[in-house]
């Protein structure tokens, strides 16, 4: 992870006598070479989950309660957008309602369904995940590593799922995050970021233990419809310590 610029978060080199410099390393932490501190990690926590409240988005799967349509939407929802999952979404899990009418299904028939998110090579995917479940008696597994040795289930999707759907604390990395932490924090990001080790660790530090659900949510929803490419910075709840905007404005 390359930092691109000293920011508001980095180490500070005023002299301080021994026991502030303690206190003050037990609320660091080194990812990579940037200074993460943990009064700042909570000012990015609270702040989203306040502008959460008033903005997440009430799509038809953020409510499902059932396990197999929650999947198919996370992975309906890898690399398009939001709003144009839904009316796809609604007519898979009424073609497909569980794992046995997926797994019986034809390709052909498949890809018709999934055609208008440009999806369509997915289609061998999803009707082998539906076959891969039989193992499981049907059911979607809750455990993590489960999941991703499923067909077509990978470390975001299976993160999504564990955290938004069944109550386990997992931190979530798409591009969007990585987009929004790098500039926030102030590190150059790429395509393969979300695999760094050092970034996935700052994903974990930033999901909070209680109230990661709600957390989560927001984070999705704030990097898809704030933090984007070219961002209006003046809307964001977070701009007072991100490193790109008081880069901006220095
Ligand atoms: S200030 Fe701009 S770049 Fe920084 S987090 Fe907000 S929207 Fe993203």
């Amino acid at each position: 992870m390359q930092k691109h610029r000293v920011c508001a978060q980095a180490t500070s080199d005023a002299p301080e006598d021994m026991a502030q410099r303690e206190e003050r390393k037990s609320l660091q932490h080194r990812i990579g070479e940037v200074a993460v501190d943990n009064d700042t990690i909570s000012y990015v926590r609270r702040r989203l989950m306040t502008w959460g409240r008033m903005h997440v988005e009430h799509f038809p799967w953020r409510t499902a309660t059932n396990k197999f349509h929650t999947l198919i939407a996370e992975i309906l929802l890898q690399r398009t957008k939001a709003s144009q999952v839904v009316s796809t979404y609604l007519k898979f899990t009424e073609r497909y309602p569980d794992p046995a009418s997926l797994a019986g299904a034809c390709i052909p028939e498949v890809e018709d369904v999934i055609r208008p998110l440009g999806l369509k090579w997915r289609a061998k995917l999803l009707i082998q995940l539906g076959q891969a479940l039989e193992g499981f008696e049907w059911e979607v597994p809750d455990d993590q590593q489960a999941l991703m040795r499923l067909p077509g289930v990978g470390a975001y999707v299976s993160a999504a799922y564990v955290s938004l759907h069944c109550g386990r604390r997992a931190p979530i990395l798409d591009s969007n995050i990585v987009r929004f932490y790098g500039r926030f924090w102030g590190f150059d990001t790429g395509p393969e970021t979300r695999r760094n080790q050092d970034v996935m660790k700052l994903a974990d530090l930033m999901t909070p233990r209680r109230g990661f659900k709600e957390f989560n949510y927001a984070l999705v929803d704030f990097t898809r419809t704030v933090c984007v490419p070219n961002p209006t910075h003046q809307t964001c709840c977070v701009r007072n310590k991100c490193c790109l905007y008081t880069r901006d404005l220095l």
